[in-house]
């Protein structure tokens, strides 16, 4: 049966094979699997600009950019390299050079202010960075010692910037075959191939440590997932790409799994939604992964978007990264019928997709997030008791796979209250399996607020209010929100006498935090509630922010 004596629910999908080579990297392992390494289809294309690589170019860029990395700028195994970019056609090339030499990839949200960036700078200690002329200046405001790299052709204004990538790739030093940069260093599955900041159950965000090994994982079930493993049918599909290369969604589907395929990935690196929907069309995309958010603004905006794009192309959308209502999968198939939408739910922690539904059929079961990932093994624990709970009950999910995290960077104590001794990975969300394996995520057990798909941790906003001179405490916890999925609440604890507004305090806030990190709705509280060892009631504040509904 699906769910043993032992309480472990095993993937209901056919399993795949990883390769069992020890000393083998991402990059090696995508560019030489066989369809790939001889396609000559367009790799990656900018929606706007129309410039693209096609596959042969990206395997010779990555190879440029990786042996100016070795030769140029000295970079090691295990040395950190920051991409601080939105999304670029440029954006997978550097992330293969530096993980194609065994150094490590680090990127943050191109949207988070000087002092955010700043701060996981100092935490992940990156030697080179590369991202695009318009945030030289915030990057050079965050820090004052690498030197930075353009993404971009825009002429070096800031005396940090060394090169660019255009120049890196047109120097000629293309015509290096790829294999010959990785001169010194053996690159091992075993070995870190990027660092994700995310707030996991608790706390603030902290560096996920990805293997190579989970990204060869997570390209077998990208692979088996949009069903491209199977014949070179797959080279005809066209991906639109707007999910965030910066966030595992964006960097494991586009920038790795997808490339391992021989599709074609129309880069969008702006968000707007009439260009977006025109580069559906131009492009006569297959697939369209998003996020909830862009669902619902599509069903809004039906009539508009159906009057001036022609979207007939469009096969499939896969939605993940929050949760899928029932309204909006009726909406979305009421007004796009010949679209057939999807569903996966994943972590940064599991280097993407945990599971997914891959049918109408299957996303027809209203809820579900789906069967678990090929080879994956899932628990549902009860969180008081650590008991393991059988079918139709609700706990927190475990997982184990080969896609699970190594452990937080630099952050022992975080690694072991997340990952236990035997690989089980704590999800921090509270689901359920029915019957038939598929998978319900009901509620979130851990801190973590969601807006637009973006991490919000609570505990960094909570540690700015209490910098306030007239706040005495306060407790952030996510506000349900039709647009948003979640936006960020605060219940806050004045001074005696303050006569503090919740305007000011939503300034106070919004001035020095990324925007979508902004407290959107205040309310005052006499006290915190908290248990005995002193831990924020946050289900408490939940329940007391809805029942004023
Ligand atoms: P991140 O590490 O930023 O990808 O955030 C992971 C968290 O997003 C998960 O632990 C869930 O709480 C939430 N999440 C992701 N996908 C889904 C989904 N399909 N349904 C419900 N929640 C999701």
């Amino acid at each position: 049966g699906f769910c043993t004596e032992t309480s472990i629910f095993h993937s209901k999908r056919a399993p795949i094979s990883l390769p069992t080579t020890p000393n083998l990297d991402i990059f090696t392992f995508v560019s030489t699997r066989v369809a790939v390494s001889t396609s000559t289809n367009i790799a990656l294309i900018d929606s706007l600009t129309g410039e693209s690589l096609s596959y042969p170019q990206l395997w010779t860029s990555v190879a440029s950019v990786a042996s100016y990395l070795v030769d140029v700028h000295n970079i090691k195994k295990g040395d950190v390299v920051l991409i601080l970019s939105p999304n670029s056609i440029l954006f997978p090339v550097v992330s293969f050079a530096v993980m194609s030499i065994g150094a490590v990839l680090t990127t943050t949200n191109p949207l988070n202010t000087a002092g955010e960036i700043s701060k996981q700078i100092s935490d992940s200690k990156p030697s080179l960075a590369f991202t695009v002329s318009l945030l030289v200046p915030k990057l050079c405001a965050a820090t004052s010692t690498f030197p930075v790299v353009l993404l971009d052709r825009a002429p070096p204004t800031h005396p940090r910037v060394v090169s660019s990538v255009f120049d890196i790739i047109k120097d000629g030093k293309g015509k290096i075959h790829r294999g010959l940069v990785k001169s010194s260093a053996v690159v091992t599955q075993n070995d870190t191939a990027s660092l994700l900041y995310s707030s996991g159950t608790t706390g603030v965000s902290k560096g996920v440590i990805a293997t190579h090994r989970n990204f060869i994982a997570m390209v077998e079930i990208v692979t088996r997932r949009f069903k491209l493993d199977t014949s070179l049918s797959s080279e005809k599909e066209i991906f639109i790409c707007t999910v965030p290369m910066f966030h595992i969604y964006g960097l494991a589907a586009f920038a790795t799994g997808l490339l391992a395929t021989g599709a074609t990935v129309v880069v969008v690196s702006k968000f707007e939604m009439g260009d977006l929907m025109s580069a559906i069309a131009t492009y006569k995309a297959t697939y369209f992964p998003l996020v909830p958010p862009i669902l619902i603004a599509m069903i809004q905006h039906a009539g508009t978007i159906k009057k001036n794009h022609n979207l007939s192309s469009l096969k499939k959308v896969l939605s993940g990264g929050a949760p899928l209502s029932k309204e909006i999968i009726q909406g979305f198939t009421k007004e796009y019928p010949t679209v057939e939408i999807l569903q996966g739910y994943g972590l940064t922690e599991t280097t993407g997709m945990g599971s997914s539904t891959d049918s109408k059929e299957e996303s027809e079961r209203y809820g579900t997030a789906g069967l678990l990932s090929p080879n994956t093994e899932a628990r549902i624990v009860d969180p008081d008791t650590f008991a393991s709970l059988p079918v139709n009950k609700t706990g927190e999910l475990w997982l184990r796979g080969s896609f699970v995290m190594k452990g937080y960077f630099g952050n022992p104590e975080a690694t072991k209250a997340t990952l236990d001794s035997n690989g089980w990975l704590r999800t921090g969300d509270l689901c359920y399996f029915d019957e038939d394996g598929y998978l319900f995520v009901v509620d979130r057990l851990k801190e973590l607020i969601k807006y637009k798909g973006y991490q919000v941790p609570p505990a960094e906003l909570e540690a700015l209010l209490l910098t306030h001179p007239e706040i005495t405490d306060a407790a952030v916890i996510p506000f349900p929100d039709l647009d948003a999925g979640q936006i960020p609440m605060a219940y806050v604890v004045r001074k005696k006498g303050s006569e503090l507004m919740g305007e000011a305090i939503m300034e106070f806030v919004g001035k020095q935090v990324a925007p979508y990190k902004r407290i959107r709705r205040v309310a005052f509280v006499q006290d915190v509630p908290k248990n005995a060892s002193g831990k924020i009631l946050r289900k408490d504040l939940i329940n007391l922010s809805i029942s004023k509904l």
